[in-house]
Parts: C-alpha cells; structure tokens; sequence
C-alpha cells in the first residue's frame, strides 16, 4: 500500500485543471480582472446614475458611506460598480472571477449585482466599515474569498448590497502541532495553509472541498464539506472572533476568557453556545476561526469500487451506511454518478459528437460507463493509518461488497493516468487542486447549479431522491449527474446540473426546474442545506414547522442584533424589518 503523500505545491501537479489549463495563484488570482472602478469624489458623483443602489438608499447616502469606507480602508480598496448593465459587464472567467455579480448567473446577470467592494485589511477597519454602514443604510455581504460558485459566487441576496471583502485578512495566526489546528482569518485560502503548513514540515493536514481555491473560514462559514476524516467543516471548528452588526467584537466559547489557551480545544465555553447563529447567517462577521486540523495518519491509501448497475445503488448505500456509522469508513467519501466522472474528462460534445442540447439516454449513459470501465455508480474512499489498520478496514469495507454481484475494486495503481481516483486521492489526502472545474465545462458556456437536499444513508432514501432529481433534470432538458458525499448519519446529495449560463432560455429553465424540486423535495419531507441566493427565500419557506417557527425565531434575532439591517438582507431568507415582506 502507498505511504502518506508528499507535499504538493502550489501550482504543481494536481493543481491545475486538465482542461482549463490554468494554474492557480493563490487567492490573489483573480485581482486581474477585478476592476478597480474607483473614483476619486468627484469622479463617483459624475457617475451617480450609474451606482447600483440598495432599496431606500439614496445616491447620497451610498457616497457618504463610500467616502467613509475610504477614509477607513484607503481609497484602493474601496471599489464601485459603475457597471450595472449586463452589457457592459465584465464576465471573468473560473480563476478571475468578477467580484460584483455572480459567474454562474441563473437569471439576469444584474439581478444579485453589487454596488461595490470593500476590503478592509484589519477587525478594527471591518468595525469602522459596520459602522458607516449603519450610520448611512447601507447593506453589506460578508465574503471571505467569495468563490462559492454554485451557490451564488460572491453576489448579495439583495441588488446594491455592497461587499465586505475580507480576503486581504489572510493571515494564518497560529497552528498549534500538538492539539491539531489552526487560528485564522478569513481570507487564507486552502492553498495557502496547505502550502504552509507543508514548508514548515508540519505533520498536520488540511481538509479540502473539491475546489481548493476558497476560504477555510468562509467555507466553513457556509457549512460546506471536505473528504477526509474531518470533512464537515461546521463540526471541526472551535472558536469564533465575530464583529457584530452594531461593531461589536465578540469572541465565543473559551475566547470569551482573557488569556484562556483552549479557545481552539473546546469550543462551547459557558453558558449559551452561539457560534451556530453565525453560519448560513446575517448576524455577525467572522473575523478568525478555529478550525482542527487531522495529524498524518501514518498512512493513507484511496479507493475506488465501482456497481455496474443503476438499480445497485440501493445496496451499495445501505452497505455504506452501516460502515459508515460504525466509523469502519472513516471519512466522508462520495458515491459518483458515472456522468460526473465523464464530465470532468471530456464534454458532452465530446464523448457524443455533438451537444444537442437534450439530456442523453440510458443507453448512452451505459456506453460512455462501459468505455470508462467505471460501472454505474463509483464509491471513492480511502484508508488512513499504518498498514495493519488499513488493511484490516480494507477487508471490512470490500467484503461487504461481495454482496454485489459484479463490484470491482481498484487503487491507484490499478488505473490509468486519465482516472478520476488520482484527483480523487489527492482531494480525500486534504490536498487542495482544482481538477473538478472540468466538469463545469460538460456545456458549453458551461455553469452550475448545486441543488443539494439532504438525505438518510439508506439505499431506500438515495434511491427516492435520485430518481426524483433525475426525473425533473430530464423534463427539463439537463443530464443527471450527482455526488453523494456520505456524512457519519445523512448524505449530502450534491447534484451538478449544468447548464450554458449565455442562453437566457436554459437559465430560465433551469430555474424552473430547481423551483419545481424544492417544492417537490419538501412534499416528500426533504430540505436542501445549502442554495443559490435565487432560491433562498424559498427553500427558507419549507422549512415551515409549527406555523414558521423556525422563521419568526430568525426574524425576532435579526432584529435584535441588526436593527438597522445592515448585514446581508435576505440572505437565507431572513430579512430585515426594513425589507421584510416586500417580495425583493
Ligand atoms: C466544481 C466545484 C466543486 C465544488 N465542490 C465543493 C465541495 O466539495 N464542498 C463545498 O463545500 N463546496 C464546494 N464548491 C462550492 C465552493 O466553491 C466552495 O464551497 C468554496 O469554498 C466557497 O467559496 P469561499 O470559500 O470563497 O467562501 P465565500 O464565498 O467567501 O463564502 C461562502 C459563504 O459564507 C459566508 N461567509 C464567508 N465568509 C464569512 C465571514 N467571514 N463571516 C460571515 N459569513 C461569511 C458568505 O457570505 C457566503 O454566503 C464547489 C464549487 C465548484 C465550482
């Protein structure tokens, strides 16, 4: 069996694309294209009409914050969209993306569009910026790198929202070898704290989403998902710096206590525990976060086994399942539909000799799964620690696969250089790259959008809610392709649909086409974790217990902590009071 993996570095092999071709340069890569629209007083009052403004906040009001937010930050880092229309928009692209708008638009390129960008280098001019905000109207959207594409990139819920850009805040404050983990701001990307925690000869590991370019923080911060063993980033997280609404700054848990060494350890402290509310959230600005860090395992070891048939999915999840919570499994791994894998390959166009626009059949699906040698379904996990352990969870793992006729089982070095399982071992080794971009380009103009319930790991659960997505893809013109990713008792069932982001009528579409399975995922008592700001108020709206309990709960915080209603309105649904109800 192969050692633990060595250091990759940035920009090496592994991270970068195999289609796109970019190579990756930190979470600076986009400043290229990131416009610095920026006027001096004069210069932004000649282009007033052409601000994109909040509801109810006047051109004056958003000047004064402006000028306020320079006099804080500096004028270079104060930057005003001047671009409202989707005419004159720059469009970016994957590694450049625009800053104002989101890069997988699934309306009007406008409709989630900014006002403007600000980024404050420091939790004292974070402060500052709440405080104009408050004083003037104006809304601001935290990001920490903003690259949450599939779910709306870096764009506001509310049109006019500015950006609070918290990416200049990278620095990793502190990673402590013996308690495994790290203090840090919001803007160190995956790819800065891997790579430094590998120039420092560290024996700690990071864990990764599938895109390695985002924010530790703000991933987490989103509730997002990694690989290994600490894959739920929510869950490996101690210890919260927040700058409240009104510019407060708190810390939770045991950084409440002066001087107290386990702020990182434990994360509840005293009393109530709060760090929940500053997720998925507009009630607060996380400014550092704790986040635990998994030792080398003294070994490691991906895997692949493949079902060859649709109908296999049912058992291999219930045998999964019950590995997974006994913990034989070990860390959170994914079952890949067989088009995912094809997808990050060759496009559509490619594997078919023309994209015709309508979704492929099972009988293309079966050729392009027979040509792969892949089957239908890929289970990809991996084994961690010395080689008595991993071999001994090995047999666990493929002896309960004999129940299926025809499961193969590969490693590494029973694959090609083509196959996903290489990626696949660097992502589930906390390795940050950038290789599963290539799905993205199965279209042409190739977007996504994430539609992501939550599901029971039993082959029952999987199996329902697969078909239901696959049925609504297929009636509404888009292939089916998913990922499972299998969490200690619930999976997030990640399906990828693709769309071409230039053509108004698939947006449209594909709109529709989320709409129609929200409503219908919620029918079967099925709710989504996480979604596009398109969609927020209405995935917000099924989780609907006891009258909305949940919501008046939200809106009686929010209210509380953001009176003026300066942080993120709408965002998750909770909006407000002085945007509430008014269908923005
Ligand atoms: C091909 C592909 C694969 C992907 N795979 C994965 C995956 O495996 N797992 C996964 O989780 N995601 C995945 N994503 C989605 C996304 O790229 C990542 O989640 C990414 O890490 C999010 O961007 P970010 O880290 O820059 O966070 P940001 O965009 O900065 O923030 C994400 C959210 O958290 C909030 N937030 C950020 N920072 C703060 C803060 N400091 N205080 C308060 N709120 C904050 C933001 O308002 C936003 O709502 C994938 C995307 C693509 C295109």
């Amino acid at each position: 069996m192969a050692p633990a993996p060595t250091a990759t570095t940035l920009g090496g092999e592994g991270t970068t694309s195999h289609r796109l071709a970019t190579t990756v340069a930190g979470n600076g890569a986009h400043e290229g294209a990131f416009k610095a629209m920026v006027g001096n007083k004069a210069g932004v009052a000649k282009n007033a009409a052409r601000y994109v403004l909040a509801p109810d906040v006047t051109a004056e009001a958003f000047e004064a914050f402006i000028d306020e937010a320079k006099q804080a930050v500096g004028a270079d880092n104060v930057h005003v969209n001047l671009s409202a229309s989707i005419e004159d928009h720059e469009r970016g692209d994957y590694l450049h993306q625009p800053r104002f708008h989101d890069f997988f638009p699934i309306d009007e390129l406008d409709k989630y569009m900014a006002s403007a960008a600000i980024q404050p280098a420091s939790v004292e001019e974070v402060q500052a910026i709440v405080r104009a905000a408050n004083k003037h109207g104006q809304p601001l959207h935290t990001v920490s790198i903003g690259r949450n594409l599939g779910y709306g990139g870096s764009s506001p819920r509310l049109r006019g929202t500015a950006i609070l850009d918290l990416k200049r805040m990278n620095k990793i404050l502190e990673i402590n070898e013996k308690s495994a983990y790290a203090l840090l701001e919001p803007g160190v990307s995956y790819f800065e704290l891997y790579e430094h925690l590998q120039k420092t000869g560290s024996n700690l590991w990071v864990d990764c989403p599938d895109i390695g370019w985002g924010s530790v923080v703000g991933n987490a911060c989103d509730r997002g998902a990694g690989y290994t063993p600490y894959g739920d980033h929510w869950m490996f997280r101690s210890g919260l710096e927040v700058v409240l609404p009104n510019g407060e700054l708190v810390r939770t848990g045991m950084g409440a206590l002066p001087d107290n060494d386990t702020w990182q350890c434990f994360p509840y402290g005293f009393g109530p525990y709060h760090d929940g509310i500053f997720s998925q959230s507009n009630l607060g600005i996380v400014t550092k976060m704790g986040i635990w860090l998994m030792p080398n395992p003294g070994g490691y070891e991906p895997f692949l086994i493949t079902v060859p048939r649709k109908e296999d999915l049912g058992p291999m999840m219930d045998i999964i399942g019950q590995l997974r919570v006994r913990m034989v499994i070990q860390n959170a791994p994914t079952v890949r539909h067989v088009l995912l894998d094809a997808a990050c390959l060759k496009s559509k166009a490619q594997w078919t000799g023309s994209d015709t626009g309508a979704p492929l059949g099972e009988e293309e699906i079966e050729k392009i799964a027979r040509e792969l040698n892949l089957g239908y379904w890929g289970f990809y996990g991996a084994l961690y620690g010395p080689e008595p352990v991993r071999q001994g969870i090995w047999q666990a793992i493929w002896g309960s696969f004999q129940q299926i006729s025809g499961a193969k089982s590969f490693f590494e070095k029973d694959v090609g250089p083509e196959s996903i399982l290489h990626s696949r071992a660097k992502t589930l080794a906390g390795i940050p790259n950038l290789l599963e971009l290539d799905w993205i380009s199965w279209r042409e103009n190739g977007a996504h959008n994430f539609f992501s319930p939550i599901s029971a790991v039993t082959g029952e659960a999987a199996v329902a809610q697969v078909q239901l997505v696959e049925e609504k893809a297929r009636k509404y013109g888009f292939d089916f392709m998913n990922t499972l990713i299998v969490g200690l008792r619930e999976l997030h069932n990640i399906n990828c649909l693709v769309y071409n982001r230039e053509s108004k009528e698939e947006r449209d579409r594909m709109r529709a086409c989320i709409h129609e399975l929200i409503d219908e995922a919620a029918a079967k008592g099925w709710g989504e974790y996480r979604t596009h700001n398109e969609f927020m108020d209405h995935v917000a709206g099924t989780y609907n217990f006891n009258n909305g309990a949940l919501a008046k709960l939200n809106d009686t915080l929010k209210d509380a902590l953001d009176p003026n209603g300066i942080l993120a309105p709408g965002k998750c649904g909770v909006w407000p009071k002085r945007y509430r109800g008014r269908n923005l």
